[in-house]
Protein backbone atom coordinates (compact mmCIF):
# COMPACT_ATOMS: atom_id res chain seq x y z
CA UNK A 1 0.00 0.00 0.00
CA UNK A 2 0.73 3.53 -0.97
CA UNK A 3 0.21 6.56 0.87
CA UNK A 4 0.85 10.10 -1.08
CA UNK A 5 -1.20 13.25 -1.20
CA UNK A 6 -2.55 13.77 -4.71
CA UNK A 7 -3.85 16.91 -6.82
CA UNK A 8 -5.88 16.39 -9.24
CA UNK A 9 -4.99 17.94 -12.67
CA UNK A 10 -6.83 16.31 -14.79
CA UNK A 11 -9.99 13.83 -15.06
CA UNK A 12 -10.37 11.18 -18.27
CA UNK A 13 -13.53 9.44 -18.71
CA UNK A 14 -12.56 5.31 -18.67
CA UNK A 15 -14.76 2.70 -19.11
CA UNK A 16 -18.37 2.54 -18.16
CA UNK A 17 -17.88 4.06 -14.52
CA UNK A 18 -14.04 4.66 -13.80
CA UNK A 19 -12.20 7.70 -14.44
CA UNK A 20 -8.25 7.82 -15.05
CA UNK A 21 -6.84 10.65 -12.68
CA UNK A 22 -3.56 12.94 -14.11
CA UNK A 23 -2.46 14.03 -10.57
CA UNK A 24 0.52 16.14 -8.77
CA UNK A 25 1.29 13.68 -6.49
CA UNK A 26 3.73 15.68 -3.40
CA UNK A 27 6.34 12.10 -3.30
CA UNK A 28 5.65 10.89 -6.92
CA UNK A 29 5.41 13.92 -9.35
CA UNK A 30 3.17 13.69 -11.53
CA UNK A 31 1.27 10.24 -11.95
CA UNK A 32 -1.92 8.65 -13.47
CA UNK A 33 -4.09 6.72 -11.33
CA UNK A 34 -7.43 4.88 -12.26
CA UNK A 35 -10.02 5.35 -10.38
CA UNK A 36 -12.50 2.46 -10.26
CA UNK A 37 -16.35 3.27 -10.50
CA UNK A 38 -15.44 7.00 -9.39
CA UNK A 39 -18.45 8.02 -11.96
CA UNK A 40 -20.71 6.28 -9.84
CA UNK A 41 -23.06 8.55 -7.69
CA UNK A 42 -22.50 6.33 -4.23
CA UNK A 43 -18.56 5.78 -4.84
CA UNK A 44 -16.52 6.30 -2.24
CA UNK A 45 -14.13 7.83 -4.32
CA UNK A 46 -16.07 10.63 -6.27
CA UNK A 47 -15.14 13.32 -3.66
CA UNK A 48 -11.14 12.71 -4.50
CA UNK A 49 -11.58 11.97 -8.26
CA UNK A 50 -12.82 15.84 -9.62
CA UNK A 51 -10.47 18.29 -10.74
CA UNK A 52 -9.15 20.37 -8.19
CA UNK A 53 -9.31 17.39 -5.78
CA UNK A 54 -6.65 17.67 -3.03
CA UNK A 55 -6.86 14.24 -1.00
CA UNK A 56 -4.81 11.95 1.10
CA UNK A 57 -4.61 9.18 -0.90
CA UNK A 58 -4.07 5.07 -0.64
CA UNK A 59 -3.06 3.23 -3.59
CA UNK A 60 -1.21 0.21 -5.01
CA UNK A 61 0.71 -0.22 -8.15
CA UNK A 62 -0.23 -2.80 -11.04
CA UNK A 63 1.21 -3.33 -14.21
CA UNK A 64 3.02 0.43 -13.94
CA UNK A 65 -0.65 1.75 -13.20
CA UNK A 66 -1.40 3.34 -9.89
CA UNK A 67 -4.74 1.95 -8.34
CA UNK A 68 -6.71 3.93 -5.26
CA UNK A 69 -7.92 1.84 -3.23
CA UNK A 70 -9.15 4.79 -0.59
CA UNK A 71 -8.82 8.06 -0.45
CA UNK A 72 -9.78 11.25 2.17
CA UNK A 73 -10.39 14.74 0.84
CA UNK A 74 -8.61 17.51 2.62
CA UNK A 75 -9.59 20.23 0.19
CA UNK A 76 -11.60 20.59 -3.02
CA UNK A 77 -11.23 24.65 -2.69
CA UNK A 78 -14.97 24.82 -3.40
CA UNK A 79 -15.22 28.41 -3.57
CA UNK A 80 -12.89 28.92 -6.74
CA UNK A 81 -16.42 27.89 -8.30
CA UNK A 82 -17.97 30.96 -7.14
CA UNK A 83 -15.92 33.35 -8.87
CA UNK A 84 -14.60 33.25 -12.47
CA UNK A 85 -11.70 35.28 -12.30
CA UNK A 86 -10.47 33.03 -9.45
CA UNK A 87 -11.65 29.88 -11.15
CA UNK A 88 -9.70 30.56 -14.42
CA UNK A 89 -6.85 31.40 -12.85
CA UNK A 90 -7.15 27.84 -11.00
CA UNK A 91 -7.28 25.99 -13.94
CA UNK A 92 -4.68 27.94 -15.55
CA UNK A 93 -2.49 26.87 -12.41
CA UNK A 94 -3.49 22.89 -13.29
CA UNK A 95 -2.63 23.50 -16.86
CA UNK A 96 0.75 25.05 -16.32
CA UNK A 97 2.14 22.62 -13.33
CA UNK A 98 0.66 19.92 -15.34
CA UNK A 99 3.28 20.51 -18.15
CA UNK A 100 5.70 21.52 -15.98
CA UNK A 101 5.84 18.53 -13.59
CA UNK A 102 7.33 15.43 -14.50
CA UNK A 103 7.07 12.21 -13.83
CA UNK A 104 8.92 10.69 -11.05
CA UNK A 105 10.69 13.62 -11.03
CA UNK A 106 9.94 14.98 -6.93
CA UNK A 107 9.77 18.83 -5.24
CA UNK A 108 7.11 18.57 -2.83
CA UNK A 109 7.85 21.96 -2.04
CA UNK A 110 5.88 22.83 -5.46
CA UNK A 111 3.57 20.71 -4.72
CA UNK A 112 2.92 22.29 -1.52
CA UNK A 113 3.14 25.78 -3.23
CA UNK A 114 0.36 24.42 -6.12
CA UNK A 115 -1.81 23.99 -3.18
CA UNK A 116 -1.35 27.08 -1.10
CA UNK A 117 -1.69 29.32 -4.15
CA UNK A 118 -5.05 27.47 -4.67
CA UNK A 119 -5.99 27.93 -1.67
CA UNK A 120 -5.29 31.47 -1.41
CA UNK A 121 -7.54 32.05 -5.16
CA UNK A 122 -10.20 30.40 -3.65
CA UNK A 123 -10.68 32.13 -0.27
CA UNK A 124 -9.36 35.67 -1.56
CA UNK A 125 -12.15 37.96 -2.91
CA UNK A 126 -9.38 39.50 -5.13
CA UNK A 127 -5.70 39.45 -5.81
CA UNK A 128 -6.20 36.36 -8.72
CA UNK A 129 -3.48 37.97 -11.19
CA UNK A 130 -1.03 39.21 -8.25
CA UNK A 131 -1.56 35.62 -6.69
CA UNK A 132 -0.97 33.98 -10.07
CA UNK A 133 2.30 36.31 -11.08
CA UNK A 134 3.69 35.35 -7.31
CA UNK A 135 3.07 31.73 -8.25
CA UNK A 136 4.65 32.09 -11.87
CA UNK A 137 7.70 33.63 -10.28
CA UNK A 138 8.42 31.63 -7.09
CA UNK A 139 7.90 28.16 -9.52
CA UNK A 140 10.34 29.42 -12.16
CA UNK A 141 12.81 30.38 -9.20
CA UNK A 142 12.56 26.82 -8.01
CA UNK A 143 12.77 25.47 -11.42
CA UNK A 144 16.49 26.53 -11.47
CA UNK A 145 16.15 30.41 -13.19
CA UNK A 146 15.94 32.58 -9.91
CA UNK A 147 16.40 36.10 -11.30
CA UNK A 148 18.72 38.26 -8.91
CA UNK A 149 17.16 41.96 -8.60
CA UNK A 150 20.21 42.82 -6.88
CA UNK A 151 22.98 42.87 -9.17
CA UNK A 152 23.85 42.98 -12.86
CA UNK A 153 24.23 39.99 -14.96
CA UNK A 154 26.63 41.29 -17.09
CA UNK A 155 29.19 43.33 -14.75
CA UNK A 156 27.82 42.53 -10.92
CA UNK A 157 27.63 45.85 -9.94
CA UNK A 158 24.66 46.69 -7.39
CA UNK A 159 21.40 47.57 -8.91
CA UNK A 160 20.11 50.61 -7.66
CA UNK A 161 18.25 52.68 -10.51
CA UNK A 162 16.27 52.27 -13.55
CA UNK A 163 17.68 49.27 -15.86
CA UNK A 164 16.77 46.91 -18.39
CA UNK A 165 15.56 43.46 -17.21
CA UNK A 166 16.81 40.76 -19.78
CA UNK A 167 14.63 37.88 -20.63
CA UNK A 168 16.94 35.83 -22.43
CA UNK A 169 19.83 36.37 -19.98
CA UNK A 170 17.78 35.61 -17.18
CA UNK A 171 17.95 39.14 -15.10
CA UNK A 172 18.99 42.78 -14.77
CA UNK A 173 21.18 45.26 -17.02
CA UNK A 174 22.72 47.74 -15.16
CA UNK A 175 22.83 51.52 -17.20
CA UNK A 176 26.63 50.77 -17.84
CA UNK A 177 25.76 47.24 -19.61
CA UNK A 178 22.40 47.98 -21.24
CA UNK A 179 24.66 48.08 -24.58
CA UNK A 180 25.88 44.37 -23.79
CA UNK A 181 22.36 42.96 -24.34
CA UNK A 182 18.55 43.73 -25.06
CA UNK A 183 15.98 44.19 -22.71
CA UNK A 184 12.78 45.57 -21.37
CA UNK A 185 13.00 48.77 -19.48
CA UNK A 186 12.19 48.62 -16.09
CA UNK A 187 12.04 51.68 -13.11
CA UNK A 188 14.01 51.02 -9.55
CA UNK A 189 10.35 50.86 -8.39
CA UNK A 190 9.50 48.03 -11.14
CA UNK A 191 12.78 45.96 -9.85
CA UNK A 192 11.74 46.44 -6.01
CA UNK A 193 8.38 45.05 -6.97
CA UNK A 194 9.19 42.07 -9.03
CA UNK A 195 11.61 41.10 -5.99
CA UNK A 196 8.59 41.65 -3.55
CA UNK A 197 6.24 39.34 -5.51
CA UNK A 198 9.24 36.77 -5.08
CA UNK A 199 9.48 36.96 -1.52
CA UNK A 200 6.46 37.89 -0.38
CA UNK A 201 3.86 34.68 1.00
CA UNK A 202 0.77 34.47 -0.72
CA UNK A 203 -1.43 35.61 1.68
CA UNK A 204 0.27 39.40 2.04
CA UNK A 205 0.35 39.44 -2.08
CA UNK A 206 -2.55 42.06 -1.80
CA UNK A 207 -0.22 44.69 -0.43
CA UNK A 208 1.91 44.90 -3.39
CA UNK A 209 1.10 47.11 -6.19
CA UNK A 210 1.56 45.90 -9.36
CA UNK A 211 1.17 46.63 -12.67
CA UNK A 212 0.26 45.13 -16.19
CA UNK A 213 3.44 45.24 -17.36
CA UNK A 214 5.13 43.33 -14.48
CA UNK A 215 2.55 40.61 -14.75
CA UNK A 216 3.76 40.12 -18.61
CA UNK A 217 6.96 40.37 -17.56
CA UNK A 218 7.19 37.54 -14.98
CA UNK A 219 4.72 35.76 -17.65
CA UNK A 220 7.13 35.83 -20.84
CA UNK A 221 10.15 35.08 -18.06
CA UNK A 222 7.93 31.81 -17.19
CA UNK A 223 7.03 30.54 -20.89
CA UNK A 224 11.03 31.13 -22.05
CA UNK A 225 11.88 29.37 -19.09
CA UNK A 226 9.80 26.10 -19.32
CA UNK A 227 9.65 26.51 -23.52
CA UNK A 228 5.70 26.87 -23.44
CA UNK A 229 3.35 29.79 -24.39
CA UNK A 230 0.12 28.36 -25.92
CA UNK A 231 -1.66 27.11 -22.59
CA UNK A 232 -5.61 26.66 -23.22
CA UNK A 233 -6.58 28.17 -19.72
CA UNK A 234 -4.97 31.21 -20.52
CA UNK A 235 -7.45 32.22 -23.43
CA UNK A 236 -9.86 32.11 -21.03
CA UNK A 237 -8.16 34.93 -18.87
ZN1 LIG B 1 26.40 46.06 -15.41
Amino acid sequence: MIVDEILVLKEVSYKENDKILHVLSRTRGKIQLISKGAKKSNSHLINASQLFAYSKCYMTVSRDMYIITSADLIDNFYNLKNNMDAFFNGNYILELIGFVAQENEVDFRIFDMTVSVLHFLSTMSKDFDKLTAAYELKLVSMLGYKPDFRHCITCGNEINENSKFSIKDGGLLCPDCVNSGSGINVTYSEILTMEKILKTKFESIGSIEVNQKILQIIRNFLFYYIGKDNFTTLKLL
